[in-house]
């Protein structure tokens, strides 16, 4: 058929015997060359909702593709346009889904019994299987079940299309195959191997519905750190720009370029053995895997006027923008925005990651030997080997939603100072932990203060989910982790809490929390580091920035105070100052 119209394709959607499955031909000037060519309804309607003079789509339409086709469509029409096909396909969509819904029958969900036999024998062995089996052998159950009752139906279209929530592929499985891993909201993870089509026991319904629970005060709580995060990191960078003026610096950021950082390094400049300032393209990148370069970084920039393009590299071009402070920040939150959304999703995107205390510590910037003349450090469990060892928590330093005060122990961020005779060690695990409390120990309002004696058990902790802890983040960008004294150790804390990252952004953010100790208002990377001052993102704005970003704080007061009075001492204010100050009475 020539010249389909949408409607023609509700039209013949109203016909029992045709879904969007059903082929019909299909002819088009420019598409098909006018050629006729067998489409699928689905096809039809898709290819008729794009422009006359867009190539004609034959792949499978998932999240990524549509990505891809939107993009394309924005770069290739004008801006009106594209708006107008975007709002379109958005409207017709919704309009598709109405005539002709994708839904799930019950002959879906009933699985045949070599199926509830294999099932059944994954159940009874997945008390001895180690995490990575239990995951593997339940995908291969997905991949049966998907293969026996939804193969060759419209419902497979939905489980492909790669959309998170409710109609997923994890969220099939959890009905037929199994529930799998869940955790509470203090972090103890449990795995339940039947599936929720199977009935729980009161056991499993009781650890299901701790997940729930988790779940809502993930959704209520957790995913307000990272906005006021973001939020901070904007108010501290914000007066930052790029600078055109190339600033020559010939101190550069060592790295070795592996497959996983390889993604966040794209764009930017490195310097070569013959002193070549080169830019990493997709191409040149896999050249570099392995191999230790010397990256050009704001971390070293010595432009004064922000950081220069060559240590940026591309990125805020591509962006059209000089705002690159404001860009840092934003890439921030997007990272940990979305990570705690899809925590509050599902469990098993989650790696469950066996505690061991010994190798996590030998491969940290902590002090081990030091630490091992304090502690007993075990796989899951850390001693005391001396008496009077103290530790000080005051929870008023965590958000509520961080830490847990149980009646036998604190579950917070695992990044702990340890007093013994007046020295200070850190430890520095980037997961929560079990903080036990000792028999001697000491509470004013939320400060705790626990003294153990050898042979107490301090700390433990057995199994954690890997994802992003935005408290542990918050901590370290507000500067008050002991245990980081220079601008590498804190690019790379940051880095393993958020690997996927542009390393750009991170590396924009340490560089200005850094400062030169004898003046505050000169950041290190001015001064080689020579004589430093870890400034966090709370107090940064008060020291440096525009006068907006210390308005734009809470404290309108001290804003004015800072900015306006002892800033500006025996300077003549402007009428707008003036009034400001005369209305909050400093005068
Ligand atoms: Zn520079």
């Amino acid at each position: 058929m020539n010249n389909w119209t949408i409607n023609d394709i509700y039209k013949k959607l109203q016909n029992p015997d045709v879904n969007l499955k059903t082929p019909f031909s299909y002819v088009n000037k420019i598409k098909t060359k006018n050629r006729t060519k067998k489409l699928s309804l689905g096809k039809i309607w898709f290819n008729i909702l794009l422009p006359d003079d867009y190539p004609l789509i034959l792949d499978t339409v998932d999240k990524n593709k549509i990505n891809e086709i939107l993009t394309d469509i924005y770069k290739k029409y004008d801006l009106n346009i594209a708006t107008n096909i975007v709002n379109t396909l958005n409207k017709e969509a919704f309009k598709l889904s109405t005539v002709s819904p994708i839904s799930l029958s019950i002959d879906n969900v009933i699985p045949s019994e070599e199926f509830e036999k294999l099932k059944q024998d994954f159940i009874k062995n997945s008390e001895n299987m180690t995490d990575k089996q239990f995951k593997n052998n339940a995908n291969k159950l997905l991949k049966q079940i998907i293969k026996e009752n939804v193969q060759d139906t419209p419902f497979i279209k939905a489980l492909e299309s790669g959309v998170s929530g409710k109609l997923s592929k994890e969220t099939f499985k959890t009905l037929m195959v199994s529930k799998g891993y869940c955790s509470d909201i203090i972090g103890n993870i449990t795995k339940i191997p039947k599936a929720v089509s199977d009935g729980y026991n009161v056991k499993e319904y009781y650890t299901a519905a701790s997940e729930a629970r988790n779940g809502f005060y993930v959704k209520t709580q957790a995913v307000r750190t990272p906005g006021y995060l973001a939020r901070k990191a904007t108010m501290a960078a914000a007066n930052i720009k790029l600078d055109n003026k190339e600033c020559k610096t010939k101190k550069y950021l060592n790295l070795t370029v592996t497959n996983t950082n390889i993604k966040t390094i794209l764009n930017r400049y490195y310097v070569n053995d013959k002193d070549e300032t080169i830019l990493i393209t997709k191409e040149n990148s896999k050249d570099l895997i392995n191999k230790k370069i010397n990256l050009r970084s704001p971390l070293y920039c010595k432009s004064k006027n922000g950081i220069c393009s060559i240590c940026y590299g591309e990125t805020a071009k591509q962006l059209n923008t000089d705002n690159i402070g404001i860009l840092a920040a934003g890439a921030l939150n997007m990272v940990a925005v979305n990570i705690m959304m899809g925590l509050r999703h599902k469990s098993e995107r989650f790696e469950v990651i066996d505690v061991d205390f010994i190798d996590i510590l030998k491969n940290s910037s902590a002090n081990i030997s030091e630490l091992n003349n304090l502690l007993d450090i075990q796989k899951t469990n850390i001693y005391a080997k001396q008496d009077n060892i103290i530790i000080q928590i005051d929870l008023k330093n965590y958000s509520t939603s961080s830490y847990s005060d149980l009646p036998d122990k604190i579950n917070l961020p695992g990044i702990i100072n340890i007093e013994f005779e007046n020295n200070i060690t850190s430890l520095p695990f980037a997961f929560n932990v079990d903080l036990m409390k000792p028999d001697q120990m000491n509470q004013k309002g939320k400060i705790f203060t626990f003294t153990y004696n050898s042979g107490d058990l301090i700390i433990s902790k057995d199994k954690y989910m890997k994802s992003l802890n935005p408290e542990l983040v918050s901590k370290l960008l507000d500067g008050t982790v002991k245990y980081i004294t220079n601008e590498i150790i804190l690019l790379e804390s940051l880095v393993k809490e958020m690997p996927k990252i542009g390393l750009v952004h991170l590396e924009l953010l340490v560089s200005i929390l850094f400062r030169d100790a004898k003046n505050l208002n000169k950041p290190a990377r001015l001064s080689n580091y020579k004589n430093i001052k870890l400034v966090g993102v709370k107090d940064l704005p008060f020291i440096t920035g525009s006068f907006i970003s210390k308005l734009g704080f809470q404290d309108l007061n001290k804003a004015i105070k800072t900015s306006l009075i002892d800033e500006n001492k025996g300077k003549q204010l402007s009428p707008i100052d003036k009034v400001m100050v005369r209305n909050n009475n400093y005068n």
